[in-house]
């Protein structure tokens, strides 16, 4: 007191000079503590705006934030917690943890807490339990915050499982592709000979041989086998295609007469066949038996009354939908549906119906391999199949295709071209790999007249042509061999030898190069195994087509 008395006693002595500079200190203390304060307020303003902000990421997150305390008991959860649980914010406050992990069996699941407790961060894949008793499968991290807090993040894993499970899906049906594919090509080709001969046979026997009606039979089985083979190889995609321009509308209202009677009476054939349907590119043999594939189905499981209906239409598929349906890009595509009022199936069914070998129906009856050849060819199109159906009510098969452009005025149909002799004196380069497809092929076509060279792949051929000196009116060539294919053939070739027409086998492809399998739309092709006489056929109608 003393010293301030003193200096109040002072006052009057302090000069002027003095007094102004403790006036301006203090005014610079004023102005400093000023500025300290405009600075806290910046400071809680900013505060504010980020915890704002942090509410906000926590509250708007997509993935499940909760904090939890030392027993499991929910501290917070977050609106997307609450949503997928299914609980409100009050319900949750006296929820744990162990009231919303789902245990399957007798095990219990639980959060790993010793880790936890030890400071590790503790990821786990497992089943939560909505409030209706719905599971969901996450993936679940956990970590401590504090002493008696703990963080857990919660991630729907349900589209990653949807995805997997499509995946493996896609992989399963390639590999069984693959294998049916493989054994079926060599088949084909030891059909090809054994239906060859066989024909050939018949054509020297009398029918009062002795022999004959056995070689009928011999040949009747190797069809029955043919037919298998078929649709093995359009399931395993190794099919040689002639892809076009194909107008769903046309090729179904084509089929109709004959998917009517094969229905039956009790069953009413219906369709809604969209009049400004666009075109789709597509191996028109190849959708007539994908129609037919879902038709008979459907018959199937009507058994014999019911209705039965055929759908076309265009549709737009966004991203996110095509992803959905396994389709390979967005866009629009041109739908057909086929829509039973059948039997339906179970979910179990459902998975499988597309696995080559998988029927319901008992032995004799069925072959699983309808729809697998239904699979094969939506994908060889690059399109995509869905099904949809229920027990006891019926079943929808739903088929897109790439849209590809709008359709033009009804083409003109080819008119039927008269029968024609068999017999000719040209000469055939005749190639093929597969050698006793190719013994076989030059003994029916010699027999016929002609002069044959042959050759075993592309390369070879153009050995064949380059040392022979006469004309070559016609190239008979396998698509897919090795060193030099059909196509790559016919390019090199054609330069030089102008006057040579050009006709294919459609032999099936031992590869899986799409680009060697797809011959041009316009060139003559002829299934492999062939019958002699219409092979023999084909190539006179192809000599004389333009010398007429
Ligand atoms: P298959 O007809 O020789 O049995 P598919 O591959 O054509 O072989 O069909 C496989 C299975 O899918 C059938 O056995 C049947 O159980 C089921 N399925 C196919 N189409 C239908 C349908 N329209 N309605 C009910 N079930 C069907
Ligand atoms: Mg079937």
């Amino acid at each position: 007191m003393g010293k301030a008395a003193g200096a109040t006693g002072q006052w009057g002595a302090v000069s002027d000079q003095t007094r102004n500079s403790n006036i301006a200190a203090l005014e610079s203390r004023i102005a400093a503590l000023e500025q300290f304060l405009g600075e806290r307020e910046k400071l809680v303003e900013a505060y504010r705006a980020s915890s704002v902000q942090y509410r906000m990421l926590v509250e708007q997150a997509s993935d499940v934030i909760a904090t939890i305390d030392p027993v499991g008991r929910f501290l917070s959860l977050n609106p997307a917690g609450l949503e997928m649980l299914g609980y409100s914010r009050e319900e949750a406050s006296s929820l744990s943890l162990d009231d919303v992990i789902h245990s399957a069996g007798d095990e219990k699941t639980e959060l790993e807490w010793e880790d936890l407790r030890a400071g590790k961060t503790v990821i786990q894949e497992l089943q939560l339990v909505c409030k209706d008793g719905a599971t969901v499968w996450v993936e679940m991290s956990a970590k401590q915050m504090s002493r008696d807090r703990y963080q857990i993040i919660v991630r729907d894993l349900t589209e990653r499982r949807r995805l997997e499970d499509q995946l493996r899906h896609s992989q399963k049906m390639e590999a069984m592709g693959l294998l049916a594919g493989g054994m079926a090509h060599d088949f084909n080709n030891l059909l090809t000979v054994v239906t060859g001969y066989c024909a050939s046979l018949l054509e020297e026997m009398k029918d009062e041989d002795s022999h004959y009606k056995a070689v009928v039979e011999m040949e009747r089985a190797s069809h029955r086998a043919v037919s298998l083979i078929r649709q093995l190889l359009a399931f395993s995609r190794r099919q040689v295609l002639q892809p076009q321009l194909v107008h769903l509308n046309r090729v179904i209202e084509d089929m109709l007469g004959m998917l009517s009677s094969l229905v039956g009476e009790g069953v009413q054939l219906e369709q809604e066949l969209h009049p400004e349907l666009g075109l789709v590119r597509a191996d028109p043999g190849q959708i007539e038996q994908l129609i037919l594939n879902l038709v008979v189905n459907a018959r199937d499981a009507m058994n014999g009354q019911g209705c039965l209906t055929l759908t076309t239409r265009e549709i737009e598929l966004d991203e996110e939908q095509a992803e959905r349906r396994g389709a390979s890009a967005p866009g629009r595509y041109v739908q057909l549906c086929v829509v039973d009022t059948g039997c339906g199936m179970d979910e179990e069914t459902r998975e499988r119906v597309f696995e080559p070998f998988f029927t319901t129906k008992e032995t004799g009856k069925g072959t699983g391999l309808g729809l697998s050849i239904v699979y094969g060819i939506v994908g060889q199109s690059d399109g995509h199949v869905r099904v949809r159906s229920a027990p006891e009510i019926g079943t929808t098969f739903e088929i897109c295709l790439p849209y590809v452009q709008a359709a033009g005025p009804e083409p003109s149909r080819h008119a039927p071209t008269r029968e024609q002799s068999r017999r000719g004196t040209e000469t055939i380069l005749l190639v093929e790999d597969e050698e006793m497809v190719r013994r076989l092929t030059a003994t029916l076509i010699e027999k016929q007249g002609y002069r044959v060279l042959t050759a075993g792949d592309g390369v070879e051929a153009l050995h064949v042509a380059a040392s022979y000196e006469g004309p070559i009116h016609l190239l008979l060539t396998d698509v897919v061999m090795p060193k030099m294919g059909g196509p790559e053939l016919v390019e090199h070739l054609t330069p030089v030898r102008t006057e040579m027409k050009v006709m294919y086998f459609s032999g099936y492809a031992a590869d899986t190069v799409t680009q060697q399998r797809v011959v041009d739309p316009d060139a003559v092709l002829v299934a492999k195994p062939f019958q002699p006489k219409a092979l023999t056929r084909k190539i006179r109608e192809l000599l004389d087509e333009g010398n007429e």
